[in-house]
């Protein structure tokens, strides 16, 4: 599928290094250089507000969907292109999930992993075929890759689900990754029972 919209989830610490932020500019431009439009989470701090603002500064188009009780001058992006305000966080991510072709986490927190791992595993039941990728940035992710291939090794996962999630170290990698990505087809097919097991 050709990608034109790109979802990113990322911190929104603002007491992190500045290599972080930077690397959050460097991904808003990229984005906007390819002329994807960028959706994410609506704020103004910490790698959230340095992504959108360098994606904005390259021209791109950038639409933030936030949840209202986030809806305050402190946290909110006012400068987007658009910035939908929506009731609740189900209703936000289902919203990014909506707008977007793919997926991308920089480095972030609980939020940042917890969008992840919830876009993952809809790909995983098969409820999308979207590319979801890390940005692994100076090995940000190293110790969670690592957690995932233990989990891999004792079962927890099966390859194929591994594999729906992509990883690269630099923001342009990331998005060539997201483009080369083809779906392998099949993921859920043992959620498929027979037609005589559904009857029964
Ligand atoms: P975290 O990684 O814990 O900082 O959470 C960042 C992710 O959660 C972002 O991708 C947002 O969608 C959401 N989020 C958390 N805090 C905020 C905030 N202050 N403003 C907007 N979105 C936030």
């Amino acid at each position: 599928m050709e990608i034109r919209s790109v979802c990113v989830y990322c911190g929104s610490s603002d007491h992190v290094p500045a290599a972080y932020l930077d690397a959050a500019r460097a991904m808003g431009r990229a984005i906007a250089r390819r002329g994807w439009r960028l959706v994410y989470g609506g704020g103004s701090t910490g790698l959230m507000g340095a992504l959108a603002d360098a994606a904005l500064e390259a021209g791109g188009e950038v639409i933030g969907v936030l949840p209202d009780h986030f809806y305050t001058p402190q946290l909110a992006h006012t400068g987007l292109t658009r910035l939908e305000v929506v009731p609740d966080m189900h209703t936000r991510k289902a919203r990014m999930a909506e707008l977007a072709d793919a997926f991308v986490a920089l480095p972030g927190g609980f939020g940042t992993w917890e969008e992840l791992f919830e876009i993952l595993t809809w790909a995983q039941i098969g409820l999308h075929r979207k590319p979801v990728a890390l940005l692994n940035f100076r090995g940000f992710y190293d110790q969670l890759l690592a957690f995932v291939d233990f989990a891999l090794g004792q079962g927890f996962l099966y390859t194929e689900h591994r594999n729906l999630l992509l990883e690269a170290a630099t923001p342009e990698a990331v998005l060539q990754a997201l483009e080369a990505f083809e779906h392998p087809g099949g993921i859920a097919k043992w959620l498929r029972r027979p037609p005589d097991a559904r009857r029964a």
